[in-house]
């Protein structure tokens, strides 16, 4: 008997062990156990917990989730149009809260009609420590031992604060994802509420206290284009201040790439598949790595912003082009000072009312060649500096390319011209006579910063890395895996039967937080070493 303890058990919980199940489907009685320890109901997870509010909406098109398998064939959309929750099939990002219910009763059918005898642990899993060839895995229900660890930990557990998070503030998931009735009293109507952040998890709080308590959206033509106006509903704060550091708003999700776009992005995924190619590792070992030549990857990425920028009929120059990725904005989105006419411009090149931008222009280019830089990027070995570099420039090209959806971001614009919602640097937030909610998330990997000077978010990673069962590469967050996601320990070598899959990876792996399932093959590799392993064991006792 394989005894396997999922640690986590959202969705990259739920993607690998439906793989597993179909990859041993051939068997029978098979020879396996599988306990998944989370305090949440497994499948949905945390993130996708069913109980919380409708308001709280999916930031990318529902089509990307597909949780199907022998068991049961439905993506997300085929599920909920049979079960009539989007008759008309126009609702293209429905509230988390139902996606949390496909993904929770895909777990609950691999439970029923699986052959992995899986077990729910609700229970918070504290410390994972070798014992000759099994793991002994601590929780607060005691310790037990299993032959295979996987950590799937994702966002982590409930309660985070980030650093600097002042003493009396709430947190943003108080009033969303794990909303208390308590925390929402505290936040009466007519208050002042200022936000520390501006992007995703702000926009959850602002719609927690605006749509969650009674707002309503009324659909209106302004300039000739579709808009939304806000119905206040009487019991939202007077006042809402989003803050950020840089005071840039994210730009809405492109809604379509035209079609001349297209051919350019993928003359491009070719040229960043060759040099993913060129630059992959040659085998698992760490030690064994060249070092990849970033600089020629960003010309290439250049090279394709200037070709989509030529294809739009707008003008921008390399030079013009490669300020807006440092700068983190377009020197015409630099002279817009209100972040909200920043939106507006946004959101009319979006629908090409107005010539597109450059932050269009490069939101089309990360996003549209996102899946090839996944691949290409995956555990390569960066050079001095490189690193801290990459990091930089991606999360400025991440606020032109994965911001809100156009929905959503048309609530937001609604709520600026209302004169209830407001953004400003955080330099300049006045926190006196304000309610402080706090809605900065925790960072990628399992670290509090990059190594060496981060310190592990949670104890478990802390004793593993203690150990010297796991590595983290110095200017990184996140665990070093091999390519079926086994961990890699401090040696470089592989830590056989630990492995890790989704956020913990995050810094080696890029993008592995996302309910999208064909993007990172991880989950894939490990089910199928443990299908094999499986399989053979069996074999070898079989009459
Ligand atoms: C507010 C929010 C909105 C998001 N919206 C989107 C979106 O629209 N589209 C998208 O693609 N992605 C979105 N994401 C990213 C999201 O994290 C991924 O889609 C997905 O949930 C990742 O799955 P996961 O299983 O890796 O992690 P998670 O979903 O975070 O699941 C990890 C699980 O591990 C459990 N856990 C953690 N530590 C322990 C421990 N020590 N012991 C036991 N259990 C533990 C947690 O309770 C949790 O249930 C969003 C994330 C957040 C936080």
């Amino acid at each position: 008997m394989t005894r396997i303890a999922m640690i986590g058990g959202g969705p990259k919980c739920l993607f690998a062990l439906l793989e597993l199940n179909d990859a041993l489907t051939s068997i029978q009685e098979t020879p396996v156990r599988v306990d998944v320890y989370d305090p949440y109901p497994p499948g949905a997870g945390r993130v996708w917990n069913t109980g919380q509010p409708r308001e709280l909406r999916l930031n990318v098109n529902s089509r990307i989730i597909d949780a199907s398998s022998t068991l049961c064939l439905q993506s997300f959309d085929q599920w909920r149009a049979v079960s009539g929750e989007n008759a008309g099939g126009e609702d293209t990002y429905p509230a988390r809260a139902l996606v949390g219910e496909y993904l929770r009763e895909q777990f609950e059918r691999l439970v029923e009609d699986g052959c992995l005898n899986l077990a729910h642990r609700p229970s918070v899993v504290t410390g994972i420590v070798r014992q000759g060839a099994q793991w002994e895995v601590f929780s607060e229900q005691g310790s037990e031992l299993y032959d295979e660890v996987v950590l799937a930990t994702g966002h982590g557990l409930a309660g985070y604060r980030s650093e600097g998070m002042l003493g009396g503030a709430l947190s943003a998931t108080q009033l969303t994802v794990e909303r208390e009735a308590d925390a929402m009293g505290k936040v009466p109507p007519g208050s002042k509420v200022l936000i520390r952040g501006a992007a995703l998890t702000a926009y959850d709080v602002v719609l927690a206290l605006t749509e969650g308590r009674g707002g309503r959206w009324e659909q209106v033509t302004r300039n000739g284009l579709a808009a939304v106006r806000y119905l206040p509903g009487g019991q939202e704060p007077a006042r809402i201040t989003m803050t950020s550091r840089s005071n840039i708003p994210m730009s809405p999700k492109p809604q379509r790439i035209p079609g001349p776009l297209r051919e350019v992005l993928d003359d491009f995924r070719t040229r960043i598949r060759r040099w993913g190619a060129a630059n992959a590792a040659p085998s698992g070992k760490a030690t064994d790595r060249p070092e990849a030549d970033l600089d020629a990857l960003w010309q290439m990425l250049l090279a394709c912003a200037l070709r989509c920028a030529r294809h739009s009929g707008i003008r921008a120059s390399a030079t013009e082009l490669c300020n807006t990725v440092l700068a983190g904005q377009s020197q015409a989105f630099s002279a817009i000072n209100s972040p909200a006419e920043k939106l507006r411009a946004s959101l009319r090149a979006n629908r090409r009312v107005d010539p597109a931008t450059h932050e269009w222009i490069w939101s089309i280019v990360w996003s549209g060649l996102y899946a090839q830089l996944v691949q290409a990027l995956s555990r390569i070995q960066w050079r001095t500096g490189d690193r801290e570099r990459f990091n930089r420039l991606a999360a400025n090209l991440e606020r032109m390319a994965f911001g809100p959806p156009e929905p959503t971001a048309l609530k937001l614009l609604a709520l600026f011209d209302a004169g209830i919602l407001q953004q400003e640097p955080s330099a300049d937030a006045v926190t006196a006579e304000a309610i402080v909610i706090d809605a900065v998330t925790a960072p990628v990997g399992v670290l509090s910063g990059p190594a060496p000077e981060g310190r592990p978010a949670h104890s478990l990673f802390g004793s593993l890395l203690a150990n010297q069962e796991i590595q983290i590469r110095r200017a990184e967050r996140g665990l070093l895996t091999d390519t079926d996601g086994t961990c890699l320990n401090a040696r470089g070598e592989r830590s056989e039967s630990l492995a890790a899959l989704g956020r913990p990876t995050e810094d080696p792996t890029l993008g592995h937080d996302t309910l999208n399932r064909t993007l990172h093959p991880e989950y894939r590799a490990w089910a199928q070493r443990i299908a094999t392993k499986i399989t053979s064991a069996s074999q070898k006792v079989a009459p």
